[in-house]
């Protein structure tokens, strides 16, 4: 271990939905859901708009809250706590405690603009505490390496191409060391001829160590990248299991009809 490597690298986490169940007013978002990623692997969540994709990671980085059922991440409930046999609800900084060891990439990037690509990576660990400026602004850095911007750390966001903000993104949600990293359309907001780089990236951080959930269109990834690939149609998985069951042999005439419109 380099001294660059912090002492406390997080082991990935399985990430376990149960019988999640979502309403907004009268409309059902999810519909008794039940899945499990075991640490380290990497599942693709795939389904039509609209089916309860970003929902369900939401829930999972509890951004959204579940009208029954639970996460648990790393074994440890989120949003619910036993409590004398019971599951009570966490308070707001347990939640914010479990929140930090998820990282979340979202479609948009979502950099803060008014700071550079080193200070977007490094402003969490120093703002949580888990490191000083200058071992934070080190990893930074090293994590720039990873991605591939070690060239870029003065640069403000909006000098970077799409592809290139991404990849501080995903560098900036590994800076904190998650055991499980969120992924939603991460590369739906890009220009074709960038997507392929994002994809390399997240590709690279898999196997290593880091549980990773990945919404996508991107079925070449899926096959060549996911343990498991999920179908969400209505807010229920209507199928999953290995990519090449689920992507060539699908047994449910939605996910065909879905495949044919997404291939
Ligand atoms: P996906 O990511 O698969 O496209 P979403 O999880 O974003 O689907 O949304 C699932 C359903 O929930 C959609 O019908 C959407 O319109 C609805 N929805 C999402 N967020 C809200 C919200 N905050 N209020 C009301 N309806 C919502
Ligand atoms: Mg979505």
């Amino acid at each position: 271990m380099s001294a660059a490597t912090p002492a406390r690298e997080r082991a990935a986490a399985e990430v376990t939905v149960h019988n999640a169940h979502k309403w907004y007013g009268s409309h059902r978002v999810l519909n008794g859901i039940d899945l499990t990623v075991p640490a380290g692997q990497v599942t693709v969540i795939l389904g039509p708009s609209g089916s309860g994709k970003s929902t369900l990671l939401r829930a999972v980085n509890h951004l959204e809250k579940l009208d029954v059922g639970h996460v648990s991440v790393g074994g440890e409930p989120i949003g619910v706590r036993h409590h004398r046999g019971r599951l009570k609800e966490l308070g707001e900084r347990a939640i914010l405690a479990q929140r930090s060891r998820i990282g979340f990439v979202f479609q948009n990037f979502n950099l803060f603009p008014h700071l550079t690509v080193l200070e977007n990576v490094a402003a969490a660990p120093v703002a949580t505490r888990r490191a000083t400026k200058a071992q934070a602004r080190e990893s930074a850095l090293r994590l720039l390496g990873r991605v591939g911007l070690a060239g870029k750390a003065d640069a403000y966001p909006r000098q970077l191409s799409g592809g290139q903000q991404q990849r501080v993104a995903i560098a900036r949600a590994l800076a904190l060391e998650p055991g499980v990293i969120l992924f939603d359309e991460p590369t739906s907001a890009l220009d074709p001829e960038l997507v392929g780089e994002v994809l390399a990236v997240i590709k690279d951080l898999a196997g290593g160590g880091t549980t990773l959930i990945v919404v996508t269109h991107e079925i070449a990834f899926a096959r060549e990248v996911a343990d498991t690939v999920v179908f969400l149609d209505g807010g229920r998985i209507l199928e999953q299991g290995p990519p090449e069951q689920v992507l060539s042999r699908p047994r449910e005439a939605r996910t065909r009809e879905f495949l044919s419109r997404v291939l």
